[in-house]
């Protein structure tokens, strides 16, 4: 079976961790409210989704 060589580098370690994202994709702010909500979502804070649809939420 192969086995490494040499270790990996720390350089090298830290390039390929570039690729690891910070945040969870697909949010963005509620044309409504500004709130960060799930694109294709009702947004969570108004209620709302793509201009109207009131669905719930109004106290
Ligand atoms: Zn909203």
């Amino acid at each position: 079976m192969a086995v490494p060589a040499r270790r990996t580098s720390k350089a090298k370690k830290n390039r390929r961790r570039t690729h690891y994202k910070l945040e969870v994709p697909g949010m963005n702010p509620c044309p409504n409210c500004g709130e960060l909500k799930k694109s294709h979502h009702v947004c969570p804070a108004c209620g709302q989704y793509d201009g109207k649809e009131v669905i719930s939420k109004e106290a």
